[in-house]
């Protein structure tokens, strides 16, 4: 049978909500022969799950998963293959990680200028990894938690979602410095969930081409808030532009109606092809 892997997957060192070994058991139970751990500025959970996968048939590839910032919108950069324990590397991360700790209780003193007031321990509660990769997913759940909002999706579009009164930038890198950092330990630089990506100024084929002169070398054709058709739309730019292509399921854990991960499969040979073209290689 041809092995399967979903390349996109998050942890509770992140906004995950499942534990590295949670999203080990999640990957036999679901057929997967990989997956990747790409949590938001974090590399904790590899090794964990490195461990736990260590007498299944399951490769965990090292991932991350970065904010860049493209001309005032949010891209999300994605590595594979990646020297996670590199010392430089990870201190970038945590330098991440504290921005991370400001930017919430930033957002959460937004949030008491409109009468909701939360408090920052219960949020790092609800992250449930102490501080560290905290982010709006946190903050969505808690909002959820204390009854201020019917649904997660409803936090984003009333309150912190990048147009909503409460959001709060991060320092985030220009799309060249998430490349760069990425291919300092030998990964693979991917564009994630191009669907997310603001194309009211241009078309988003300009704007991959952009990317491409940064040094993106691949895009996140498969995910689940694609349909076909996006899907076939994002495979022609990367055919054109000669980028590699992944997909992935993007489990945040325990969804609402379901857990997300291997719902998004790719072919083993598309994992073969990425780490042929790492930095290493
Ligand atoms: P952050 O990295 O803290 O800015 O948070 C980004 C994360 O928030 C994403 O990875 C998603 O998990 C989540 N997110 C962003 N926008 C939405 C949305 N509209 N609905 C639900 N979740 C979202
Ligand atoms: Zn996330
Ligand atoms: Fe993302
Ligand atoms: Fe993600």
């Amino acid at each position: 049978m041809q092995k399967v892997a979903d390349l996109h997957v998050h942890t509770n060192v992140s906004d995950g909500t499942f534990t590295p070994e949670k999203v080990v058991e999640y990957a036999r139970m679901k057929g997967l022969d990989a997956i990747a751990i790409t949590d938001h500025d974090t590399c904790e959970a590899i090794s964990p799950a490195i461990l736990a996968a260590r007498d299944m048939a399951i490769e965990i590839i090292p991932g991350v998963e970065l904010t860049a910032e493209l001309e005032e919108d949010e891209i999300h950069i994605l590595g594979y293959f990646i020297d996670w324990q590199n010392k430089v590397f990870t201190k970038k991360l945590e330098e991440l990680c504290r921005v991370r700790e400001e930017r919430a209780r930033e957002i959460l003193r937004k949030l008491a200028e409109l009468g909701i007031d939360l408090k920052y321990d219960d949020l790092i509660d609800i992250a449930g990894h102490g501080p560290g990769s905290v982010g709006r997913l946190h903050i969505a759940n808690l909002l959820y938690k204390k009854g201020k909002i019917s649904c997660v999706r409803d936090a984003f579009t009333k309150y912190i979602g990048n147009n909503s009164p409460c959001y709060v930038k991060k320092f985030k890198l220009s799309p060249k410095e998430a490349v760069d950092m990425i291919k300092s330990v030998g990964g693979v630089a991917i564009l994630a969930h191009p669907k997310t990506i603001n194309t009211e100024a241009r078309p988003l084929k300009d704007i991959i081409g952009v990317l491409v002169t940064e040094g993106i070398q691949g895009i996140e054709v498969y995910h689940s808030d694609h349909n076909a058709k996006d899907s076939r739309e994002f495979k022609e730019i990367a055919d054109e532009y000669k980028l590699l292509i992944t997909g992935g399921s993007d489990c945040h854990g325990m969804g609402k109606k379901e857990v997300l991960l291997g719902k998004v499969k790719v072919p083993y040979e598309l994992v073969e092809k990425l780490m042929l073209s790492c930095a290493k290689a």
